[in-house]
């Protein structure tokens, strides 16, 4: 327990650093009021977390507190009412953010940040600097009707899948804090015309930048050309040392988004929500609501109850909205280069990039140095479908194809029947392409997580938290620190899902509500 700051004035908080180079470099709205409208003219508008009725610290990630240099607090106390916006530290000059943003497939004009704020920008203890985001703060100008607040139960799933999908090696904005706020949230969870209260809570997210494609776009459309150049010299200057064009920088910007492609279709994560207000332009993972990860191997799953019907953002689909997206962003740089064929060449380039990751990663998941002998590509496409010709787990999947054999494999099956003849004999096939492969169980265990953050043991985490038990919490932080990792006496938690939790809300799918 941090002893540094507890009971006395000068604490370790005192000792944070501070450096808000977004709001000093950049126009910010000139209207101070605090009601939802339409902002001009300005890349973010100051605003203050409204404080929250009891404040208390229900988690903390101690990894990455060490990495910026703040010591986990005490569950109730002045830094606990930091992380839940009661209050401010010295240098902290909270903002929300304006973007716009395209959902499923339609401009939605302006949304910005409707309950985030952007406490400040810390001079990490690593170096680095890394933006200190609330979320479920309260109302900004970006809410529109909304009310700026987040209930337990998603904010929970977004902290500790933040912190696993780091820790899977997955770039992925990060998650320092959960903390309740002691006021119920209305949410009507089912869409069926029955809200009920829920306890509220507010995460602490961290990533050098929340910038999203969002954000650029909105300045195109409504023709604000000289803060469009502005962000984009900014984001330019700041988060990627190196780069002199917006040409050269849109290619890194495809680059690396083809590169999270790859990782997310490796692992069988599904974000669920691919708007372009939720792409962020570093290419991390951002803003988790709900996502989902493949357990029945189908290209067309998705957790998002309200994608069922459209399957927009359907596992399958990820890589080419990745690329709609992208393509959306370039429309909005447009105005700021001469000519746009480079762009294209990016949207170009994002392909290729992932087109060879994936390619790397699947080579990889196989336990294979690289899918270029003949038969390799039959092999693949063979795999697939047999695991759509079954319902097959595809994390436990992959990772029992290290001990290739139709008895290991067997816990990957969600039915009594599994497709016995033709497992046994697309494994010999695999068995005799693999055999002189040296180091091939290593490489598998490298990129085939034991350990995912299944929606189930979300919800598990959730039922015991809001009964005041944060110890399945903290079981799965532990367990997900290490997913490539066998831990034995963990074991239950790489379980196929249960039957129960087949149709059970939360458990698989999932709304928005949030
Ligand atoms: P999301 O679907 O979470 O990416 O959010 C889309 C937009 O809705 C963003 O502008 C969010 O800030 C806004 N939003 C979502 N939930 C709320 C809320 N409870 N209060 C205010 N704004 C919200
Ligand atoms: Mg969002």
């Amino acid at each position: 327990m941090n002893m540094d700051y507890a009971g006395s004035k000068s604490d370790a908080t005192s000792a944070l650093r501070f450096d808000n180079r977004f709001v000093r470099a950049l126009p910010g709205d000139p209207v101070p009021d605090n009601v939802p409208r339409a902002v001009r003219k300005a890349l973010y508008t100051r605003v203050a977390p409204t404080p929250v009725a009891a404040p208390r610290l229900l988690a903390w990630s101690d990894e990455l507190g060490a990495q910026l240099g703040i010591a986990r607090p005490e569950p109730e106390g002045p830094m606990a009412d930091v992380f839940a916006g009661n209050r401010l530290l010295p240098g902290m000059e909270p903002y929300a953010a304006r973007y716009g943003g395209h959902q499923f497939g339609h401009w939605a004009g302006q949304l910005g940040d409707g309950r985030a704020i952007t406490l400040a920008e810390l001079i990490a203890a690593d170096g680095t600097r890394q933006e200190l985001q609330l979320k479920g703060a309260g109302r900004t100008p970006y809410s529109r009707t909304a009310d700026g607040r987040a209930v337990l139960r998603s904010s929970l799933r977004e902290f500790l899948c933040s912190e696993a999908m780091h820790w899977l090696g997955v770039p992925t904005t990060r998650a320092l804090s959960l903390a309740a706020t002691g006021e119920p949230v209305v949410r009507d969870m089912f869409y069926d015309g029955n809200p009920e209260p829920e306890p509220g809570a507010v995460v602490c997210r961290v990533a050098p930048t929340f910038v999203r494609f969002g954000n650029f776009q909105i300045l195109a459309a409504t023709k604000e050309f000289d803060e469009l150049k502005q962000l984009a010299e900014h984001v330019m200057r700041e988060h990627f040392p190196g780069i002199g064009s917006v040409e050269d920088w849109f290619r890194e910007i495809c680059r690396r988004t083809g590169l999270l492609m790859a990782d997310w279709m490796r692992l069988g994560f599904v974000h669920g929500v691919m708007n372009t207000d939720n792409m962020s332009i570093l290419g991390l993972t951002i803003d988790y609501g709900p996502y989902g990860w493949l357990e029945g191997y189908d290209l067309a799953w998705t957790p998002n109850t309200t994608d069922a019907e459209g399957r927009r953002y359907c596992y399958g689909n990820q890589p080419h909205i990745a690329q709609w997206n992208l393509a959306r962003l370039a429309e909005a740089l447009a105005p700021l280069v001469p000519k746009t064929e480079p762009l294209g060449e990016g949207l170009a380039l994002y392909a290729e990039t992932f087109t060879r990751a994936w390619s790397k990663a699947l080579a990889a998941k196989l336990g294979l140095s690289a899918l270029d002998q003949p038969g390799d590509e039959e092999l693949v496409t063979d795999l697939f479908e047999l695991l759509a010709s079954a319902e097959t787990d595809f994390t436990l999947f992959f990772r029992n194809l290290a001990d290739p054999t139709v008895d290991s494999l067997r816990v990957a099956y969600y039915g009594e029947d599994l497709p016995r003849e033709r497992l046994q004999a697309w494994l010999a096939r695999y068995a005799a392409r693999a055999k002189d492969e040296a180091g091939r169980v290593e490489r598998m265990h490298a990129v085939n997580p034991k350990y995912v953050f299944r929606n189930y043991l979300a919800q598990q985490a959730i039922d015991a938290l809001a009964a005041g038990d944060a110890s399945v919490l903290e079981r799965l932080m532990r367990v997900l620190r290490t997913p490539y990792d066998e831990q034995p006496a963990e074991s239950d938690l790489a379980a196929r899902r249960p039957e129960w939790a087949r149709n059970r809300p939360g458990c698989s799918a999932l709304s928005c509500s949030s």
